[in-house]
């Protein structure tokens, strides 16, 4: 299995560690050229998400990206990723680009600046007291009737699937449970 790990801006080198420590392969898309690299699924990072758009736009990757994924690439995007998979994103700064693949609603910057980042432990799927790391995260106020809810915190839901799609408002790559990680690939499996 060989998985791309977006690259342009953002928490990758943290994907790339667990997805290797289980086994995984894994590299690097930094431009076009690397989409075209053979691929079993693509991880979208948590970073910054207006500008990790502004970067797919201006790299000319954000319509071969969302072309993949509409014909079904495993995808598996954290808290940026997720906000960048959303097709409707409750609060976007003005001209935020979006791949729009998901049919589910975020909040950006959901928790306020109180809490900007913290941590907690919910259900993921079938996976009991997953430890979840939220930095700046957005959540989701609402999903379409394809999504799947996976997990919630507080009320709010942090973790859905749709299809070949998955995302986590929370940073799973940045502790040491390695499950959702394997769930994904699982998923692809
Ligand atoms: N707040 C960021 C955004 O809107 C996401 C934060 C993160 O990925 N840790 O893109």
């Amino acid at each position: 299995m060989r998985i791309g790990v977006l690259a342009v801006q953002g928490a990758f080198i943290e994907h790339r560690q667990i997805l290797e420590s289980l086994g995984t392969e894994t590299f690097e898309i930094r431009q076009l050229a690397d989409l075209n690299e053979p691929m079993d699924g693509v991880i979208i990072p948590g970073g910054e998400s207006t500008v990790i758009g502004k970067l797919l736009t201006d790299l000319g990757m954000m319509e071969p990206l969302k072309e993949k994924i509409q014909a079904g690439l495993p995808v598996f995007g954290t808290c940026a990723g997720m906000i960048l998979l959303a097709d409707k994103i409750e609060n976007p700064t003005q001209k935020q680009v979006n791949l729009g693949t998901m049919d589910i609603t975020v909040v950006r910057n959901a928790y306020g600046r109180q809490l900007g980042s913290f941590h907690a432990t919910a259900d993921f799927g079938p996976s009991k007291e997953v430890p979840m790391t939220f930095i700046r995260a957005p959540y989701i106020s609402e999903v379409g009737p394809k999504a799947e809810i996976l997990s919630e915190v507080d009320g709010h839901i942090v973790a859905a699937r749709q299809d070949n799609q998955l995302v986590t408002a929370f940073h799973p790559e940045l502790t040491q449970d390695t499950r959702v990680h394997e769930y994904f690939l699982n998923s692809i499996g």
